[in-house]
């Protein structure tokens, strides 16, 4: 097992999960010139010293450290020769400063990074959105070391298993994520993944403070709970189907959270058990980040329910996963296949009570999307 990461630029954080599989951190600084894959305002302030600092204890450690340069527009600014400069000059500072790789979603980022340093590593992100195998062979052909799935891709082992197959002749890794929770398939994602790289670049969109793409995935899962089912994180007990076919490398996400809540799940794949609410592991951005935005414009109350939610992951029948080696919810209805749905009646608890689904469906208020702007407060 080899874990991937997420810092949040503590450089406690390393010690605690020093002891575990963690080859790798992954992180950014804040605002910077291109943009990467998570809003600025949900991350701590990192100088050019603290990134340094923060690498160089990595490495003290036998970590490496991967930057996020994962932005999914470059708007057109690959036609700048001054931008194109700057680009030049940053990726040189940075490894100056230690940095062993990048996570780039760009073909453009690949070609230009390779460059000057034809044998940096690169990651192709899951801001890429590879789920088909021609496109993880054009990411290998383009000389990426790690292709990292589109979630949603997590439960279909045709694919994966082909897509490691193919990566070892490349010499290369094929890398899934463990604790995202967007929404199987979800209409969301791509306009997701681009306000967040406008989100947190230095040129890009200012004093917003909620991601508006959350509260539309939010609403989904308000209106049905077996949304989170469907959800296609892993759970630390089904490492091993990844295992079985050759992925050994596991991304796990929280560039925003707090020091022992890393630690925390690092322990949880580490040791291949969670005991208690699966959710507390998962990035779970639908409950936590939408209701606390909600509550700042006293506008919560259809999401609060999203607070109470429990799901027990001792309650998940042993060989649970094993469903979709054979199912192809690719290619199926989810209100015909009705598998999600069962397994959420097992495992979800709602304020301690059994899970039932919501009679009264909401459509999300999109009106509240400019309020997500603060005029002269502070953002944080
Ligand atoms: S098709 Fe079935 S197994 Fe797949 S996500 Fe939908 S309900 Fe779940």
């Amino acid at each position: 097992m080899r874990l991937v990461v997420a810092t949040n630029f503590d450089n406690d954080l390393i010690e605690k999960i020093s002891k575990y599989p963690v080859k790798y951190i992954y992180g950014s600084q804040t605002e910077t010139l291109t943009g990467h894959g998570r809003a600025s305002f949900i991350l701590p302030k990192v100088n050019d010293e603290k990134l340094k600092e923060h690498i160089s204890v990595a490495h003290s450690y036998k970590i490496k450290f991967l930057y996020t340069m994962n932005t999914a527009n470059l708007h057109g600014k690959e036609y700048d020769e001054h931008f194109l400069n700057k680009l030049k000059n940053e990726i040189e500072k940075l490894i100056n400063f230690g940095v062993d790789g990048f996570i780039v979603a760009l073909p453009f980022l690949i070609y230009f990074i390779r460059k000057e340093h034809p044998d940096i590593e690169v990651s192709v992100s899951s801001f890429a959105r590879i789920t088909n195998i021609r496109k993880v062979e054009e990411y290998l052909q383009m000389g990426a070391n790690t292709v990292i799935m589109d979630e949603d891709t997590n439960r279909n082992f045709t694919l994966l298993e082909a897509s490691a197959k193919l990566a070892k002749k490349y010499n290369a890794d094929i890398e899934v994520i463990t604790n995202n929770t967007c929404l199987w398939s979800c209409p969301y994602k791509l306009i997701h993944d681009q306000v967040t790289s406008y989100l947190s670049a230095k040129d890009g969109v200012k004093n917003v403070w909620f991601e508006y793409p959350v509260l539309f995935c939010a609403t989904e899962v308000r209106n049905d709970f077996a949304n989170i089912i469907r959800m296609r994180w892993i759970r630390p007990e089904d490492l091993h189907y990844y295992e079985e076919i050759g992925i050994d490398r596991f991304k796990i996400a929280g560039r925003n959270k707090k020091t022992d809540w890393l630690v925390n799940v690092v322990k949880a794949y580490s040791e291949r058990e969670y005991k208690g609410n699966l959710l507390d592991i998962l990035s779970y951005v639908q409950g936590r980040a939408t209701t606390s935005a909600l509550r700042r414009i006293n506008e919560s109350s259809n999401y609060e329910i999203l607070m109470k939610v429990y799901v027990d992951n001792a309650q998940f029948p042993p060989n649970w996963l094993s469903y979709f080696k054979y199912n192809r919810c690719e290619e199926r209805s989810c209100e015909e296949c009705r598998y999600c749905d069962i397994i959420a009646e097992k495992v979800i608890k709602i304020d301690g009570k059994p899970f039932f689904q919501q009679q009264e469906k909401f459509k999300p208020q999109i009106e509240l999307i400019p309020r997500f702007v603060s005029h002269g407060e502070d953002n944080r």
